[in-house]
């Protein structure tokens, strides 16, 4: 069985969670609020940080739900 992914880019970089293995450690609001809303729809808004500031925050996701892909040029 393969897990759900929900994508999110800004063109740059897509950021990819996977909301069945998410531990709801809430690392990555707590760190990037501008980033993660958790009360927001779309929950991840892409456009409010740099590529490299929300990449460094989902490094620190700690049980892998976040991942990133850059994208194409
Ligand atoms: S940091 Fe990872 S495990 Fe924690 S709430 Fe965010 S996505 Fe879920």
């Amino acid at each position: 069985m393969s897990l759900k992914t929900h994508r999110y880019s800004n063109g740059t970089v897509t950021v990819i969670w996977q909301p069945d293995i998410c531990i709801h450690s809430a690392i990555c609001f707590k760190g990037l609020a501008k980033i993660f809303a958790p009360r927001c729809r779309p929950w991840i808004d892409m456009s409010q940080a740099k590529t490299e500031r929300i990449i460094e925050q989902v490094k620190q996701c700690p049980c892998g739900a976040l991942s990133y892909l850059m994208n194409e040029v």
